[in-house]
């Protein structure tokens, strides 16, 4: 087999040290889609060592910062120049509608050039008042260093740039290590730095597992901060493998969303639809494998048989098949491992006492879903109640479970009801109702009458189990940068606090 070079350090595309390489898979029909190099502790050490001569002796922390963000803004543009090739990568890789893919791009484009703008906004720091005219005081941001980046697979491409973006923006260096399952899109992104003109050393990437990859990244003193997206199992991996050296961590972590609604909402026939057809996306956009799914509606109870009935109808709609094929609505799930997953949450449910309302089974095969793909249905699961597993974890596939609720209290109880706390949806009309609710949940992010938008100037992360940290707006920007006062005393004189 020819060498794959998917590996990059000190801006040498490389195949592994070790001339390991591993098959990266086509989730709608499970044929080989790509081979990368499979990267090893030796490939994760010289990524290390050279972002670290890259940040220690190299022009990019000390760049002006109207360059570093120029530099963000030729990327952003090479992005765009690239958004079918990329949409399509990721697409295949992923699974995701070609749409989506594209949606993708746009996302990556504007947080590259939001960060560019929030940068050049700056000022290089703020004044602080000593309260003597003999001191000058000033607080500015420096970048943090070395990161490592380690990400997922629902949203590689994505997830990748909420880092990359701001780190660059700082002035930092970094290693990337993409999922393995989905590796291809970041290895583009890497291109197009390079190609924008990033010198040499400032990004690498290693194609890899993520132990040894990512426990060596996490581990390693060389490295000033690690920003994880991921599951709470690695994600507590790396912290406690960062922990010895006491580096920075940020951990963007899964969660069990709450989608509540009350029967005011569907008091229309627009409103009604408006509701349902959100509930729809919440949960099954790119077959629920989205870290803030709407995966549990919370219904008020007079309007939950309705409402339910309603949404199952339109579930079993919903036209699967490969996300590159016209008419495709949602594309498989990425894995055998997330099919199996999802089909155990699904007959643990159902074992538990939750009654299927559609789905509940792999789709027959056509000819856009082939036999071999990993294709499970939309379901939905009436009747749940919070002691099911189905109810608690994180399944991160196309399982709707359905509670329901009598009063705003309990509508709140449930939805805080979960060891997380990304995301979460209020539906009514009542304005002051939806606004009290919104206050008393414990989520990262909380839409009212609304489903899953985000914005780039906005903070994203989570409460409890769900993370530590920021991304986006300006706090994800402060992720990647060290504060430091330097106090300047203008009339030096002996403070005699010992008298000899
Ligand atoms: P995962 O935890 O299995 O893998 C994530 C990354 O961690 C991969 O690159 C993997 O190789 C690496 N990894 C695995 N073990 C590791 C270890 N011991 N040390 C260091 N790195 C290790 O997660 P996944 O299945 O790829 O992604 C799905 C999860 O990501 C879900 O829980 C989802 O909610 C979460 N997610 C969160 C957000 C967010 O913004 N909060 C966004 C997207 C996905």
């Amino acid at each position: 087999m020819a060498a794959v070079e998917t590996i990059h350090v000190d801006g040498v595309w490389q195949a592994a040290a070790s001339g390991a390489q591993r098959e990266v898979l086509d989730p709608a029909d499970a044929k080989t889609l790509a081979v990368v190099a499979e990267g090893g502790v030796e490939d994760t050490d010289a990524a290390i060592a050279a972002a670290r001569r890259a940040f220690d002796q190299g022009p990019w922390p000390g760049t002006p910062v109207a360059e570093r963000a120029a530099l963000l803004r030729r990327v952003a543009d090479l992005l765009q120049r690239d958004r079918e090739t990329i949409a399509l990568i990721e697409s295949r890789d992923t699974g995701k509608t070609l749409e989506e893919g594209r949606v993708d791009v746009d996302d990556v484009t504007n947080a590259f050039r939001y960060f560019a703008d929030l940068v050049t906004g700056e000022s290089a720091g703020r004044v602080v008042d000593a309260g003597t005219p003999d001191v000058h005081s000033v607080v500015a941001h420096e970048p943090v260093g070395v990161c490592a980046m380690i990400t997922p697979w629902n949203y590689p491409l994505l997830q990748a740039s909420w880092k990359v973006a701001p780190a660059l923006a700082a002035g930092n260096t970094f290693v990337i290590k993409p999922s393995e399952v989905t590796p291809l899109s970041t290895v583009h992104l890497v291109k197009l730095l390079a190609e924008a003109g990033l010198p040499t050393g400032v990004a690498n990437v290693v194609t890899g597992a993520g132990d040894p990859v990512g426990a060596r990244l996490s581990e390693h003193p060389d490295v000033d901060l690690v920003s994880f997206t991921g599951g709470l199992i690695s994600g507590t991996k790396v912290a406690q493998a960062a922990a010895p050296t006491v580096k920075k961590v940020a951990l963007e972590l899964g969660g069990k969303n709450p989608n509540v609604v009350f029967a005011d909402a569907c008091a229309t026939a627009e409103g009604f639809d408006t509701a349902v057809d959100q509930a729809l996306n919440a949960a099954f956009i790119h077959s629920g494998q989205v870290c803030s799914a709407g995966a549990r509606l919370i219904i008020e109870e007079s309007v939950r048989e309705r409402f339910v009935a309603e949404l199952a109808r339109r579930a079993e709609k919903i036209k699967l098949g490969r996300g590159t094929e016209d008419g495709v609505e949602c594309g498989p799930l990425v894995s055998a491992q997330q099919l199996d997953k999802t089909e155990a949450y699904v007959a643990s449910a159902l074992a538990e006492g939750a009654l299927l309302r559609c789905g509940g089974k792999q789709p027959e095969p056509n000819e856009v879903r082939p036999a071999t793909g990993y294709f499970y249905l939309p379901t939905v699961l009436d009747q749940c109640h919070r002691e099911m597993r189905v109810v608690r974890e994180e399944t991160f596939g196309p399982i709707l479970t359905v509670e329901s609720f009598q009063t705003e209290d309990e509508a709140v109880t449930l939805a805080n009801d979960t060891e997380y706390g990304l995301a979460g949806a209020v539906w009514s009309t009542d304005t002051a109702r939806a606004r009290r609710v919104a206050a008393r949940l414990r989520h990262g992010t909380v839409w009212i009458n609304d489903y899953h938008p985000y914005l780039p100037q906005a903070e994203w992360g989570g409460f409890g189990k769900s993370g530590v940290g920021r991304e986006l707006g300006p706090a994800g920007l402060d992720e990647y940068r060290e504060t430091k006062h330097v106090y300047e005393n203008l009339r030096p004189s002996p403070v005699r606090w010992f008298a000899g």
